[in-house]
């Protein structure tokens, strides 16, 4: 248990999923613990196919056949979120948990203005404003990502990529939901409107007090936006710790790797990737999933999954070394 006080706004226990394939069960997430804290920013990094993405869908309960969640507790503010019913769990998503998709912003109505998107997701929580508070509260969100009022006047195509995904912002947070998912919310952006798009996420997340969990495979961008980071590998999370602690000192093999191969300005020569490939995660062999690509692999590795251990109060490490 990763955080394991009073101040956790969601819980996340031995969460597994799977998609369910012709070929057999795909383990995707692999029995995931962790706790979101109330203000925080946690981050969750890994190479595509990790599970961080089906982690997002699933807290948010949107994972579709051949997918399946067959285990654990989504706990946010003392609810089970995988008990609600369907209808529960309709009313749950934008008013507690929000989901910024990826790609999110190519999924606006192309021929809704804003303001009816923003009204669609409002009338879905049956909130019903008079036109006057209606157009209060549209200008009110759309000012607190940093767009103007007229924007809830315009169509999708007529505003640029990042404007785009503030809308998404704007009505993820259109019900003031306690935790926000953000699942790689500027992958489709240039650098400059990706570090102004952040700014933003983290100025609404301080405003309305709420916890976000940012999705992303970037460690540069991770370093700059969360307080505390997850690393994800082939479905299991292998480390937990305070972002500076992490890049200070990793202490799971992967992400020790993982952070020698981002680019720096002191490194001369080509830049270093991690040799050989995640393992399938049809049939999930015993032992550590990392073993295959691990320079201090052991014999033990090969046969003995390891557990999550805590070699300090706030730092989880998945691995024998430890
Ligand atoms: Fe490497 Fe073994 Fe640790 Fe896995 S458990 S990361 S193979 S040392």
């Amino acid at each position: 248990m990763i955080g394991d006080v009073e101040s956790n706004v969601l819980g996340v226990r031995d969460l597994r999923v799977s998609y369910y394939t012709a070929r057999g069960a795909v383990r995707a997430v692999n029995g995931v613990t962790f706790d979101l804290r109330a203000d925080e920013r946690l981050g969750l990094v890994g190479e595509s196919g990790s599970g961080k993405s089906t982690i997002a869908l699933s807290l948010m309960r949107l994972i579709k056949p051949p997918g399946q969640i067959d285990d654990g507790e989504v706990n946010l503010a003392g609810v089970d979120l995988l008990k609600l019913s369907e209808e529960e769990m309709r009313r749950a998503r934008l008013a507690k948990i929000a989901l910024v998709a990826q790609g999110a912003m190519n999924s606006l109505n192309p021929v809704l203005r804003i303001r009816d998107q923003i009204d669609d997701a409002l009338r879905d929580h049956d909130v019903n404003l008079t036109r006057t508070e209606f157009a209060a509260r549209v200008a009110d969100l759309l000012r607190r990502v940093d767009l103007s009022a007229d924007v809830g006047g315009m169509y999708p195509h007529e505003l640029s990529g990042g404007m785009k995904q503030r809308v998404c912002i704007a009505i993820a947070i259109s019900l003031r939901p306690s935790v926000i998912i953000a699942d790689e919310p500027t992958s489709a952006l240039d650098v400059v409107v990706q570090r102004q798009v952040m700014e933003t996420l983290q100025n609404v997340q301080e405003d309305l007090g709420a916890s976000i969990i940012l999705i992303g495979h970037d460690m540069g961008l991770m370093a700059q936006a969360v307080e505390r980071l997850g690393v994800m590998y082939a479905g299991d999370l292998v480390e937990v710790a305070p972002v500076k602690e992490i890049f200070r000192e990793p202490l799971h093999p992967y992400t020790q790797l993982l952070i020698a191969s981002l680019p720096s300005i002191k490194k001369r020569g080509g830049y270093k990737g991690i040799p050989g490939l995640p393992p399938s995660l049809l049939n999930r062999p015993k032992g550590c999933p990392f073993v295959a690509r691990c320079p201090r692999a052991m014999e033990r590795c090969r046969v003995e999954t390891p557990s999550p251990r805590r070699p300090a109060s706030d730092r989880m490490v998945a691995c024998h070394l430890y």
